[in-house]
């Protein structure tokens, strides 16, 4: 995972179904008057100990995110049922989006008279924090599950709840800026902010090793947003449906694989690493070169050496199309679409990955410096000496020696300027006899 999840888990208000499909991702708020560090955990354990009929996937406060439902793929929470509102613009997605094909997000809310007043009143209002953790689970989530930005909806966009009823987040409360805000931010070029010490380590070996295949900075990148979107650049990532499946992490995944203990690695139909390889062949294809290089099947090198032994090997058509790519979307769509073939493909996750690749382009690329200095536009221009008697010096600058004398009314042609002691500007002569002070010339 690439970001980090507390895990409050329970089955207790969930149920079971197997292998649900998930389609939308739902934003609610707790409509508690405070999103202070322990907040979330609070409201998970209330989840689990009560009978209200009601609990979330996910909960964020100010400090943390905590999982609720032990088991995404296979159980879902009581989220978004029951009938829908009358009174309300919303509701729009009734119907369409259940309990059964979303995963609902609580967001800890706060309450500025510290006390629940009225859904949709002025003084409910979220803090930048839980907004952050909030977006930086939402991008997660729409990466690991392929849901894009459009099936980010509301509760209130299901049934016409009022939630959040928070100003700026449902226009029944006035305006729905803030959520147009928060959407817009989880499709805009930065990365989740993820940033570990591990993850910008890969993120710099993996551009190196990319760029020294010989491809251009657009294909490197286009790469890496595809690799950012399956694994979080992180190569012992294993598919996180599985962890509980497996009833493994993914240390004690890549451990056991690598000592052996787990045999099922290749057929076992756990996304992993990188590229989270997935099919039987390519996963044992990684797994032996891995054993063959006595590395870990974690290891960078040989997650890098394995995709690009698949990318030349395997894919040679994919690569050289890659490589007549002119922008780092090009590159990005066409690694999309050949290699990675994630099941949904939709423009929304091309954009997502094209977005990442962007924001890797942005921090890696360097712009090549001009070589040509700036003296060199300059324009040769004939001047008129004014002063009686002009010295000509061997350097730009009275502390150079007088090589001769010109005078008033002569015309000369000057092919450089120069800053120096004695004058405002100095101009060397075309003859070659030295350069004057442009203060007793002027320009014809
Ligand atoms: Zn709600």
């Amino acid at each position: 995972m690439g970001i980090n999840i507390i895990k409050r888990t329970s089955t207790h208000n969930t149920s079971y179904k197997a292998g649900r499909q998930l389609k939308f991702i739902v934003i609610h708020y707790t409509a508690g008057t405070t999103s202070k560090p322990g907040t979330a955990a609070n409201t998970a354990a209330y989840f689990a100990t009560t009978d209200r009929q009601a609990s979330a996937d996910f909960i964020c406060d100010d400090a943390n995110i905590v999982q609720y439902n032990p088991d995404i793929k296979n159980r879902y929470c009581w989220a978004v049922g029951g009938s829908k509102y009358s009174g309300t613009r919303g509701g729009s997605k009734y119907g369409i989006c259940t309990n059964v094909n979303s995963i609902s997000i609580e967001i800890c809310s706060s309450n500025k008279k510290g006390k629940v007043t009225a859904t949709n009143d002025a003084n409910w209002y979220f803090t930048d924090a839980v907004v952050n953790n909030a977006r930086e689970l939402t991008k997660y989530l729409m990466s690991t599950y392929n849901i894009p930005a459009a099936n980010v909806i509301r509760h209130w966009d299901v049934t016409g709840k009022a939630c959040p009823g928070v100003a700026g987040w449902i226009i029944d409360a006035g305006s729905e800026s803030k959520w147009n805000e928060f959407k817009a931010s989880l499709t805009g070029s930065s990365t989740p902010s993820d940033a570990t010490h591990g993850k910008i380590v890969n993120e710099d070996w993996i551009w190196k090793f990319l760029s020294s295949k010989g491809v251009n900075d657009y294909v490197v990148a286009g790469i890496m947003g595809n690799l950012y979107a399956e694994s979080g650049l992180r190569t012992n990532n294993l598919q996180n449906t599985y962890e509980s499946v497996l009833g493994m992490n993914d240390d004690k995944y890549t451990d056991a694989v690598d000592n052996g203990t787990y045999k099922n690695f290749a057929n076992d139909g756990a996304g992993y690493g990188l590229c989270q390889w997935t099919y039987p062949t390519r996963k044992q294809g990684l797994l032996d070169y891995a054993k063959k290089t006595g590395r870990s099947i974690a290891d960078l090198q040989v997650q890098g050496d394995w995709l690009w032994i698949e990318l030349s090997r395997d894919y040679p058509g994919t690569l050289e199309r890659i490589k007549k790519a002119t922008t780092v979307d090009g590159a990005s769509t066409v690694f999309l679409i050949e290699f990675e073939r994630p099941a949904n493909m939709s423009d929304e996750v091309r954009k997502l990955r094209s977005s990442y690749g962007e924001a890797i382009y942005n921090r890696h690329h360097v712009e090549s410096k001009p070589t040509t200095p700036a003296t060199n536009t300059f324009k040769p221009y004939t001047v008129k000496v004014t002063a009686d008697s002009l010295n000509v010096r061997s350097g730009p600058g009275t502390g150079y020696a007088t090589t001769a004398k010109i005078k008033n009314g002569d015309v000369y042609t000057i092919i450089e300027e120069s800053s120096g002691t004695g004058a405002s500007k100095w101009g060397k002569l075309k003859s070659g006899a030295g350069w004057v002070s442009l203060d007793y010339c002027t320009k014809l």
